[in-house]
């Protein structure tokens, strides 16, 4: 009797083994690349553990930086610029966008002048001082000896309508391989899925293949507005339609993105509010803005987790509160103070930070990396990239430069 069982125990240890090492097999597959014609429609798989972990920079030595820490920001890239440059609206995309070669060649600049991605909620940090108030204050990095830390920012990374079919991909996706992808529909109308086409997946690539150019794995701040929903996934709620129809579209809009959602957190994105609406805080007026707020936070950060960093629509301030602002807070400013917000990142000539003194916040502004700035204002962004060097040639010839 005891022999039997000993063998039937064996048995049962040796089919377990198998069993397993069916299920690490079928994890093996993971290298394989996304399926190439994706049903748009077809609900994303869940996220399968990484095969590929991202490679971590070799340890080096870490020093003290008290510097000036950097802060680009971009729009979404343009996948096809002869469709982007050639419709209605290809001023607007002249303006505000870079094409995937203008992003990858900046990418491929800032690496080279020694620039290292740090994660913007590093840079200061909430403290209370001897009156017993909490305020913010600058944090000391440590960063490998000769680096330059910056901060890029993704605003609008929506997809949003206006976009479709002007060649633009059409949302984020989770690959077979457990990483981001981007779908979407090439010039000649084939469904594509891609690393090379949209920001969010060129800049893990290029951190993959270069290590080096980030400090703790951090990518970038992706700031989003709600209105048209995130990352090409319409998760917004129509409030006009209060269909059965349209909550289940919607809930399963969520439960798409949430996958997504989860892998950048996973590997060193994280997120902004850039207001609901997309809305002008100089005239939108008290009520507005806070209704605006609580709408992001119920659509987008129940979606994204918590956050508190502003980035402010079209750059402009709330209160008014320009570079120069060292006044006392308007009513705007302490609701999202209220909410949790303690960073407020506006646009300017320059990375212009200035800690407040009445309450725990920190104003900044950062440098527009689009179109407009590739034409004109070269010289401001020389210690970053050459835009001579950077120029897509596909760009269109009559909005000239002034280099
Ligand atoms: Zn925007």
């Amino acid at each position: 009797m005891k022999i039997r069982k000993l063998i039937t125990v064996i048995i049962s240890v040796f089919m377990c083994i198998l069993m397993l090492a069916g299920v690490i097999s079928c994890g093996g597959v993971q290298d394989k690349a996304p399926d190439p014609t994706p049903d748009p429609q077809e609900t994303p798989t869940p996220t399968p553990p990484p095969s590929t972990p991202e490679p971590t920079p070799e340890p080096v030595e870490l020093v003290p930086y008290d510097g000036v820490v950097e802060h680009l920001f971009f729009h979404e890239v343009i996948a096809y610029p002869e469709i982007a440059f050639s419709g209605s609206s290809r001023q607007r995309y002249d303006t505000e966008m870079v094409t995937v070669l203008e992003f990858q060649r900046i990418l491929e600049s800032l690496y080279n002048n020694d620039f290292i991605l740090v994660d913007l909620n590093i840079v200061w940090s909430e403290y209370t001082n001897d009156n017993g108030q909490t305020r913010m204050r600058s944090n000391t990095l440590m960063l490998p000896e000769g680096k330059k830390p910056i901060v890029i920012s993704f605003d609008d990374l929506s997809f949003y309508e206006y976009m479709k079919g002007d060649g633009f991909m059409e949302r984020y996706i989770i690959g077979s391989d457990g990483n981001i992808w981007a779908e979407g529909i090439d010039p000649s109308g084939n469904a594509v899925v891609s690393q090379d086409l949209a920001a969010i997946t060129i800049l893990d690539k290029f951190v993959r293949e270069n290590p080096g150019f980030s400090h703790n794995g951090a990518k970038g701040c992706i700031a989003f507005t709600g209105y048209e929903g995130i990352l090409g996934y319409r998760t917004q709620k129509d409030l006009d339609d209060n269909s059965e129809e349209s909550r289940l579209n919607r809930m399963q809009e969520v439960a798409r993105v949430q996958p997504v959602v989860q892998r950048l957190k996973d590997t060193g994105w994280y997120f902004a509010t850039h207001s609901y609406g997309h809305i002008r805080f100089p005239s939108a007026g008290l009520t507005a803005i806070q209704n605006d707020a609580v709408r992001w936070m119920e659509e987008v950060g129940s979606l994204v987790g918590e956050t508190q960093i502003l980035i402010f629509p079209f750059g402009e301030p709330l209160d008014g509160c320009n570079w120069l602002c060292q006044t006392a807070c308007g009513p705007g400013f302490l609701f999202y103070h209220e909410l949790g917000f303690r960073l407020f990142a506006a646009v300017g000539r320059e990375p212009y930070t200035a800690i407040k003194t009445d309450i725990a916040a920190v104003r900044m502004d950062r440098m527009a990396s689009i179109g407009t700035t590739l034409r004109q204002g070269r010289e401001r962004f020389l210690r970053f990239y050459d835009a001579k060097d950077v120029f897509d040639p596909m760009r269109p010839e009559e909005y000239g430069t002034d280099w």
